[in-house]
């Protein structure tokens, strides 16, 4: 794939929603640069982010359950996207209904799965609640590793979908063998489906992590004008040396660790030894930032991580992935927002604001209003 190209784009051109959260039937076209939607408090601009969103991974950014996204009245949600990339238009399709599984096409073709939407485009969305990208558990790093390095690698995704269902056997063997012995019998095929998928998993994010480091931490300095050095390293399982190396080795230490680890998992019926507990160490002038960061490093922290990803997705690409904020400029001061608006331009992008807000004039672009589901 290319590497760089000024031709490429990657861009939502139109969306079309019938009964999704809160909107009845709405089409709406956007701008291949700047889509500034604003409005009211509990209109419907995150909706409208998170269809965009949903097209491309077939995944919400906050939802848990599929059925939160259909109209509270309505029986089934359907969304429409055409969209720009790769030198081509797409359609991309998704029906979602009570009690049925949802329908995802591509060009009217069956999409097997989501990783089908997200080679056609990619995402990055950024939203307040990312603040516990630093300050939450390591649940909210890994998920932020492999959301970016799903779209990126699919044998990536692939990897990590075999590893998260071995994973998921090995606990439910962990947690009824006393009941039944039987069951243990498996366990060592489980074991090495995780110890093979494991090694793939660690070496991806080993190598993505060292990249995203050292971007986010160009970010985070030009972000808080010098003052600030954010460093980002990645931890796995404590046997593997050189996680960036062969995975046949990395494989051998794994194997190493879970079978000294065996004994312990049966007692406390849990999967102890795994990159399942990996995790990202971020620190700020040399301080865990989880424990030390005031609520402004906190946010240009995170913001660095986001836009370091959104660089790391052009690389593989050759297209910057389409880019939503939503409601994160109003929180940063003016220096900040400026960063971040010299750092945006060159994809597509999409900013939520509320009414009052001065933002609408100040990034130009496409502007939208959003009132109770509607958008003019
Ligand atoms: P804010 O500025 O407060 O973030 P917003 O414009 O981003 O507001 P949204 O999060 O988009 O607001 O939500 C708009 C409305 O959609 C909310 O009032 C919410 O209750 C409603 N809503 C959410 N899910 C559904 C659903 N499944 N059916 C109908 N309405 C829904
Ligand atoms: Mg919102």
């Amino acid at each position: 794939m290319p590497a760089s190209s000024t031709l490429l784009r990657m861009e939502v051109n139109e969306l079309f929603l019938r009964d999704f959260r809160n909107y009845r039937e709405q089409t709406v076209s956007f701008d291949s640069r700047c889509n500034v939607i604003f409005g009211e408090n509990a209109q419907g601009k995150t909706n409208l982010l998170e269809a965009v969103v949903y097209l491309s991974c077939g995944k919400s950014p906050r939802a848990r359950r599929e059925q939160e996204l259909i109209r509270f009245e309505a029986d089934r949600a359907s969304l429409r996207g055409t969209v720009f990339s790769r030198d081509r238009t797409f359609r991309m399709e998704a029906s979602l209904y009570r009690g049925r599984r949802r329908k995802l096409t591509v060009n009217g073709v069956a999409a097997k799965s989501a990783a089908a939407l997200n080679q056609v485009y990619q995402t990055v969305f950024f939203c307040p609640d990312d603040l516990y990208l630093i300050r939450e558990g390591a649940a909210a790093r890994r998920r932020f590793l492999d959301t970016a390095l799903c779209q990126l690698r699919p044998r990536y995704a692939l990897a990590l979908a075999e590893y998260r269902r071995a994973y998921e056997q090995k606990t439910r063997i962990l947690r009824d063998w006393e009941k039944y012995p039987d069951l243990l019998s498996a366990l060592p095929e489980f074991n090495e489906q995780m110890v093979r998928c494991g090694a793939a998993v660690i070496q991806y994010r080993a190598r993505y992590a060292v990249r995203l480091a050292e971007y986010a931490a160009a970010n985070h300095a030009e972000c808080s004008g010098g003052r600030e050095r954010l460093e980002i390293s990645y931890q796995t399982v404590s046997a593997v040396e050189e996680p960036m190396g062969d995975a046949g080795k990395i494989a051998e230490q794994l194997r190493a660790h879970m079978s000294a680890h065996g004994e312990a998992e049966r007692a406390s019926r849990l999967c102890l030894s795994g990159p399942h507990k990996d995790d990202l160490l971020v620190r700020i002038n040399g301080q865990d930032a989880r424990l030390y960061s005031s609520q402004g490093q906190t946010r240009t922290a995170a913001l660095s991580m986001k836009l370091a990803e959104r660089e790391l997705l052009k690389n593989g690409s050759g297209e910057y992935p389409v880019l939503l904020l939503d409601d994160v400029l109003s929180e940063l001061d003016p220096r900040r927002q400026e960063f971040v608006l010299n750092r945006i331009a060159g994809g597509q992008v999409f900013i939520t604001c509320c009414e009052d807000d001065r933002l609408p004039k100040l990034l130009g672009g496409k502007v939208f209003h959003v009132k109770q589901g509607g958008v003019a």
